[in-house]
Order: C-alpha cells, then structure tokens, then sequence
C-alpha cells in the first residue's frame, strides 16, 4: 500500500504552507507594533520541561503526549538499564513551557530589563482524537510577555491578540471573547477545596473521570467534554466569587482597560483552560459559527509561577497561543479571502528551439531585477505555452521569435488587454519593470 501521513497529520500542500507564512508574517508585524521578538525553541524536549511546567494532571501531559527516547536511552533499556528522566524526550505539546524553560536557562530577564516580548511559530503535537479543527500536528503562533505583573500587560496581551484576529479578515462579530481570572497562590487553595466538595456531592451526576479529579485536579472538571458535566460544572462555586481582594483588583482592572480599548468579552467563570500554570486572567476566543466543537482559535493566559518552577528568578509573565489550522477554517466560514498563492508576473514564451536559450536568459534577467518570471521547461508549443501561460496568471507574456530575434526585437504582450507591442531586447528588462 502506498505510504501515507500519520493519522492526524496534515501535508501543508503550497496553497495551504503560502497561507501559513502569510499568517505567520501578519503575526510578527502585528506583534512588533507591541515589541515583540522572535524566539524559536526545539521541537522536543526533554519530558520533564512538560511536567514541570504544564503539570501531570493535565489532560495534554497525562494523556496526550508523543514521548520519545534518545539511542543512549535505548541502549540503557537494551542492558536492562532504566532510561534516566533526562533521557525521555518528548514532542512540544505548546510552546510555552519551552520557552519559560529557555528564558530560565538563559538568564533572559535580567534585573533591570524592560518586559521581555516574544513571539514563536511552529508545529506542536498532541496526541488526541483527530477530527475537524483537531489534529496530532498543528501549528501555532504564540506570544509571551514576560516580567510585569500589572494588569496593563493582559490588557495589551488580549487587545493585540484581537487586532491580529481583525487584521486576519476575521470580522469582529464572528468572534466572542471568554475572560476570566484563575486567582493565585492566596485565593486558588480555598476556591479548589470548594470545587472538590462540589464534585463530591455530585458523584453520581459526573462521569467517572471528573469523580477522579476531585483528588487530583478539580478545576479541570470544568473542562470535561461530557455535556452532562458541562451541564453540573455550570452550578459549581464560581472563582469569580472567591477571588482575594488583590485579584480582584487586578481582574476589574483588566475589564476596564479592555473596556477603554472598546474590546468587547464575555465573563465566563467556567473557563479554565486546560494547562495548569495559570494564574489570575485567562482567556479564550471563539469563532461564533461555523467550526462546531473544535471552535476556539486562541487562548492563553497569565502564569506567575511557571519562570521559578524552571528555576528561574520569579518573574511574572502571561501569554497565548492561536491555532493555525483553525484560523484557516475561521476564515473560510466569515467568507474572507484566502491567501492565492502569487503568480509569475511575466511569462517567456519561447516560438521554437532556435530561441529557447534566448527566452531562458530574458526570464534570468528579469528575476535578477526582482520580476517573478516563468518559462516552459518542457518544449512545448507555441500553442500550449499560451495556454499555461493564461493559466499562470501571468500579467505579461514576452514572445520570442527567431525573426523578431534576428532583428533584435520580441513581442510584449499584455494579457489583460491583449494589446501587444514591440520592444528592442535590450530595453525590455526596464520596459517590463516601469509598467509592472
Ligand atoms: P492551547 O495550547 O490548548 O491553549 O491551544 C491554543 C490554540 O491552539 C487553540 O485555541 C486552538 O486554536 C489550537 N489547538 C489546540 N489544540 C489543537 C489541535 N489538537 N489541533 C488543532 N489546533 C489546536
């Protein structure tokens, strides 16, 4: 049988890789207006980077994780070794982790530095049930803003996050923003006791599995896919009624900057998010129709705790990541423009062998000076190179006769208008670039 992608991986054909680099390059020039630089992190890590910083009682680190081995771990287990933990490598499930875990390692906060800004791009894997929008490889573009804990920091966060999603062609009402705050160290301990007891009296009415996290994660309850749950998780302590006078704070100020920046959301006290580190604001966008279940596009949140639990100097920081694939199927279902992959701006025709070496070096001329050019490479007639040429988009078709050649001349032909002129070899490189 012939060979195929792994399940739930897709091949970025060009249409749809052209569309990721466009996306990718509207994001860097969206974030650089806020400061933010690009940083790149490896594509695996070691096990423990997830652990520590997503934390084993998530569902994307106890049960969605591609692990992997190095050759020396092999050996180890070949001897009837155990492999050591630094040994287990794992495919970045988000990016986040890897980054803090860099930020740590590199020492990049220095004391008197202002808020460091960083912007990723890049495949994550997650091993979950494939579907629309869900896939084992996807792509994200994520941003961090590391060092300030005031709430001026989400508000810009979640306003550049809406204006990339806007600058996209994602109409603003085809969006909804979900917002809320997880409180800290000081408010979080009390409100997940709440929690467990709430699910504990609720035994029988919440799957098995949500029972379990009474123990070990209670709050991930909320993020339960059961309707049932869903539905019995709506009637549980609300963290907005628990949170400490300083979280509170932090969250109004949140709401009213964004408020200021006329960015419309929509309070929800069940939103979690589904990454341990969080603390005080997260936040989720989602597309109002059109992409069923699978319907967030972003989301992220603030993570006091994650820079120190990689042993770094405590430092505060918040960030979000949004999903390439989804944006893709957001936009088709506004009815926005996709990205069309560019044509060649001028096509060689070449009327026989006798000048296809002449309309190979016009079209090297012309790419040298910046014109996307394209020419046959297959000898085919006139007649068929017309034909790809029409389908190529090309504004411009150059013709190259062996009579016209002789005189030192080709034919310009203007494929919207049909007009056709002639112009001397020698000046066709400028001609071409003043009416392009
Ligand atoms: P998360 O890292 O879970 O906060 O996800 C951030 C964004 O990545 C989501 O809002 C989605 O747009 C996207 N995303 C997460 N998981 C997947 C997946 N399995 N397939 C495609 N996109 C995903």
């Amino acid at each position: 049988m012939a060979l195929r992608a792994p399940t739930g991986t897709t091949d970025l054909l060009p249409e749809q890789a052209h569309a990721w680099n466009s996306i990718r390059t509207v994001a860097l020039a969206t974030f650089g207006l806020y400061g933010y630089q690009p940083i790149e992190t490896p594509v695996f890590e070691q096990l423990e980077v997830f652990v520590r910083g997503i934390g084993d009682a998530t569902d994307v680190v106890g049960k969605e994780m591609f692990l992997t081995f190095s050759q020396h771990a092999v050996e180890k287990i070949a001897s009837g070794e155990k492999p050591s933990l630094a040994d287990t490598l794992a495919l970045r499930p988000e990016q986040t982790a890897g980054v803090a875990r860099a930020i740590a390692q590199h020492n990049l906060v220095p004391p008197e530095a202002a808020t460091l800004k960083l912007v990723y791009a890049g495949s994550m894997f997650r091993h979950e049930r494939p579907q629309k929008g869900r896939l084992r490889e996807f792509h994200q573009i994520g941003a961090e803003c590391i060092g300030s804990a005031e709430p001026s920091a989400d508000a810009e966060v979640i306003i550049m996050l809406m204006r990339f999603f806007e600058s996209l062609g994602i109409p603003q009402d085809a969006m909804r923003l979900l917002i809320n705050s997880m409180g800290d160290d000081d408010c979080r301990p009390a409100y997940r006791e709440q929690v467990r007891a709430y699910i504990l009296a609720h035994t029988t009415e919440l799957c098995d599995e949500c029972v379990r996290r009474a123990d070990t994660n209670p709050l991930r309850s909320f993020d339960c896919k059961n309707p049932k749950c869903q539905e019995i998780m709506t009637d549980a302590p609300a963290i907005t009624d628990a949170l400490c006078p300083s979280c509170a704070a932090h969250y109004t100020t949140v709401k009213s900057l964004l408020d200021d920046a006329a960015i419309t959301y929509v309070e929800q006290p069940c939103l979690v998010r589904g990454l341990d580190y969080y603390t005080r604001t997260v936040f989720e966008v989602q597309v109002v129709d059109g992409l069923g279940a699978q319907n967030a596009i972003g989301g992220g949140g603030r993570y006091d705790k994650l820079i120190a639990e990689f042993g770094g100097k405590p430092t505060p920081g918040l960030g979000f990541a949004v999903g390439f694939e989804r944006i893709v199927l957001a936009l088709q279902a506004a009815g926005a423009e996709g990205y069309a992959l560019p044509h060649p701006q001028v096509y060689i025709a070449a009327v026989d062998a006798s000048t296809r070496a002449m309309a190979f070096s016009l079209a090297n001329r012309l790419r040298d000076v910046g014109i996307a050019t394209e020419l046959d490479h297959q000898s085919r007639s006139l007649k068929s190179q017309f034909k790809q040429a029409g389908r190529s988009g090309a504004l411009f078709v150059v013709i190259v006769g062996p009579d016209e050649m002789a005189r030192g001349v080709v034919t310009l032909r203007n494929m919207q208008s049909s007009e056709e002129q002639t112009v001397p070899l020698d000046d066709l490189v400028e001609k071409v670039s003043t009416t392009i």
